[in-house]
């Protein structure tokens, strides 16, 4: 009798714990969960670092039109954070992207003077998987949730500080896979069944609406085709070949041969990218570990991807970067160095346009990236017909390529 008496009072004692524990951790959650909202409404400063919880999210605000994500190269175990046992889920670190995210910062800094914004996830991934939605993501464990919403909202608010400052810009997803085949694989949603179409294909529907950089088909500084950007000889493949680096797709690998191994794309490339609306893109890069594993070849290769995404926003995005970079304080002023300006703006209806060639055309685009106007140059362009709101104006020559923002009133 008396055992049994104890062990009911154990069993009491053991269940009351339990619930102690469980409502503990649940007062836990709801705290965290209102710190990652605090994170995300702050003001935040270029060149300062911020953490989540705990520090295990972190985020350096930029200046850049650039935004580096590093999802999968985190090491933190922390014993409170139960472990992703989910079936199908991938545990397994990007080992040495963390770094690698760090150094391609590093060498982005050193040649512009200017920070790209940078997320981090330093949580390993049997923890807190940072390019899943939050179900797979953290298992379902709503004590992990908090990190993930932290990650999710430093990226939100990176894009935000990107399009409040320039109007568009690029975010970049770095991956590291295990493949054998020593190359990089860039993700922008496509499969490799897709990219093995040909170039009309990749330039018609519905090939040339589902992709990550669907604001950039339809804004970039040359008119090319979704297929050149994808792999053009000015395509980011293209850029970060002719530095020694092997990519698919590229102008020199167009896509995976059938049966070879290739990443298209995850969670963060469809969120953050401008496949459905906005005017911020995505490429997911998938680095072999020929560049990854080793110090001193991955320093080179992280310098060779700075590099190559300077170049790529200089190409395709603000035809004058290399010259600014984040020194001017508005599209209107770096747009000034193409000898175009607009009056008035905001407008009611008529803008008038100094500093163009008369041999321009002129383009106008809702925010969504759709074409509205199409027309020869004139000084006077009549906007009265298209709605209120913001619109991007592209005034294209053969020499120059020049895009500014207008809004419209009434
Ligand atoms: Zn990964």
């Amino acid at each position: 009798m008396p055992k049994a008496f104890n062990g009911n009072i154990v069993v009491l004692i053991y269940c009351k714990n339990v619930i102690i524990f469980i409502l503990m951790k649940i007062l836990l959650a709801t705290l965290l969960f209102s710190f990652s909202f605090l994170s995300y409404s702050q003001n935040y400063v270029a060149g300062n670092v911020y953490y989540g919880n705990d520090s295990l999210i972190e985020y350096r605000c930029g200046n850049l039109p650039i935004i580096l994500s590093s999802p999968h190269g985190g090491y933190e175990n922390p014993t409170i954070l139960p472990d992703r046992n989910c079936v199908g889920c991938v545990t397994q670190r990007d080992s040495y992207t963390q770094e690698l995210t760090r150094q391609i910062e590093a060498a982005i800094l050193f040649k512009t003077g200017c920070y790209p914004h940078v997320i981090i996830n330093k949580l390993h991934r049997k923890k807190l998987d940072a390019n899943r939605e939050i179900i797979e993501a953290t298992d379902s464990n709503f004590i992990t949730e908090p990190y993930w919403h932290e990650y999710m909202n430093f990226v939100d608010s990176a894009k935000k500080l990107v399009y409040k400052k320039f109007l568009k810009g690029i975010f970049f997803d770095i991956h590291g896979h295990g493949h054998t085949i020593q190359r990089l694989e860039l993700g922008y949603l496509l499969s490799g069944t897709e990219l093995r179409k040909n170039d009309s294909s990749l330039n018609s529907s519905p090939l040339n609406s589902n992709t990550s950089i669907l604001n950039l088909r339809y804004s970039n500084l040359s008119s090319y085709s979704h297929s050149q950007l994808i792999r053009g000889s000015d395509s980011f493949g293209a850029m970060i070949q002719k530095r020694g680096v092997p990519a698919v797709p590229s102008d020199s690998i167009p896509f995976p041969l059938v049966g070879e191994p290739y990443f298209n794309g995850g969670y963060n490339t469809v969120r953050f990218g401008s496949k459905n609306g906005g005017t911020i893109d995505a490429i997911q890069i998938e680095s072999h570990q020929g560049v990854r594993f080793d110090y001193n070849k991955r320093v080179v290769y992280a310098d060779s991807l700075a590099e190559a995404i300077l170049e790529y926003v200089e190409k395709h995005y603000f035809a004058y970067f290399s010259k600014t970079y984040c020194s001017t304080a508005s599209l209107e002023e770096r747009n000034d160095l193409g000898y175009i300006s607009i009056f008035p703006n905001p407008t009611t209806g008529l803008i008038y346009l100094k500093g163009s060639s008369p041999n321009s055309k002129i383009d106008i685009f809702s925010m969504d990236g759709k074409l509205v106007k199409s027309i020869n140059y004139t000084e006077n362009v009549d906007l009265s017909r298209l709605k209120n709101g913001v619109y991007l104006l592209r005034v294209s020559s053969e020499r120059k390529v020049n895009t500014l923002r207008i809004i419209k009133n009434q």
